[in-house]
């Protein structure tokens, strides 16, 4: 009789001290995957990084495109102006439009036509935000 009732007792202890020990423990092993608002939190902080990275990525292309496109303006300046000096002829725009047809291909990553102003190759896509918006800032900024 005390063999039963001291084996229960035994039985408590031993479960209420696991319990004190790690109650979180034996609540885990109860539950299984995850809560709606576990899944919400993890979604929503997707949500802010894609919103942070997306617009950043894009505005690196468009850098990349325009810097590329200038670099390519640049040689390609060089190359027909040496090429109109090794020749001894002038500028034309039929000269040029042939020029770029030998030698000027894939000069703008975002197809921009290309074309010859007072000594300098332009893109139609670039030339124009590049330099008109530096000119822009300059006069926007207020005199300090
Ligand atoms: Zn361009």
């Amino acid at each position: 009789m005390c063999k039963i009732s001291c084996i229960k007792k035994i039985l408590f202890i031993t479960h209420s001290i696991k319990d004190r020990i790690n109650p979180l423990r034996i609540k885990n092993l109860n539950s299984k995957g995850f809560t709606l608002l576990e899944i919400m939190v993890v979604l929503a902080i997707l949500g802010i990084l894609v919103v942070i990275v997306v617009p950043s990525v894009i505005g690196t292309k468009e850098k990349a495109e325009q810097e590329v496109c200038r670099a390519n303006r640049v040689q390609l300046e060089r190359w027909y102006e040496s090429y109109l000096v090794s020749e001894g002829i002038e500028h034309t725009d039929e000269m040029f439009v042939q020029y770029l047809q030998d030698y000027g291909k894939n000069i703008c990553p975002a197809k921009g036509e290309i074309r010859y102003v007072n000594g300098k190759v332009e893109c139609s896509i670039h030339s124009s935000d590049g330099d008109g918006s530096n000119e822009n800032e300059e006069e926007v900024v207020p005199f300090l």
